[in-house]
């Protein structure tokens, strides 16, 4: 068990988990959750988070991780079953700067359909540039480094 299954502090998630407050879940079972996000990006944004408490992609243990993506897959074939979906996003943030504000792990689904966000799109292509071969190799290294 990791020190943060011990966890008792006030996550909105763990109430949510405890029925303490509302969720919609579509998926329980003794490892995770999935439960509809309050705020949709685009209809359906679903959330997939362990029923312990952990923290972050750097706390999460491998077994809820391989849960997690395990029901990702799930809701991903229903969402392209049931909601018409033509593509799926599957998101997570660790971290402020990355964007997190809740800080009990979850991955989040997002259904897509063929021109809901061009935007999305257009900051994905902005924003990147072609790496030369040398600076992937740095990179790699850099990463590598014992
Ligand atoms: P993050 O920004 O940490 O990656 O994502 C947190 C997500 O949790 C957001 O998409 C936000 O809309 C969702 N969220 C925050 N509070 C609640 C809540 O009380 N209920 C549900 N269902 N989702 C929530
Ligand atoms: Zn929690």
């Amino acid at each position: 068990m990791s020190e943060s299954s011990k966890y008792l502090g006030d996550c909105i998630f763990c109430r949510i988990l405890t029925g303490k407050e509302e969720g919609t879940f579509i998926y329980r079972n003794d490892k995770v959750s999935a439960f509809l996000d309050i705020h949709p990006l685009f209809e359906g944004h679903t959330l997939v988070i362990p029923n312990e408490h952990f923290v972050d992609i750097s706390d999460v243990s491998e077994e809820s991780l391989i849960e997690v993506m395990r029901v990702a897959k799930v809701i991903s074939s229903l969402m392209l079953k049931n909601l018409n979906a033509e593509g799926i996003n599957i998101m997570h943030s660790t971290g402020r700067p990355a964007g997190q504000t809740i800080h009990h792990f979850h991955v989040h689904i997002l259904p897509r359909k063929s021109g809901d966000d061009s935007e999305f799109q257009k900051w994905w292509f902005t924003r990147s540039h072609k790496a030369s071969r040398l600076e992937l190799n740095d990179l790699a290294s850099k990463l590598l480094k014992k």
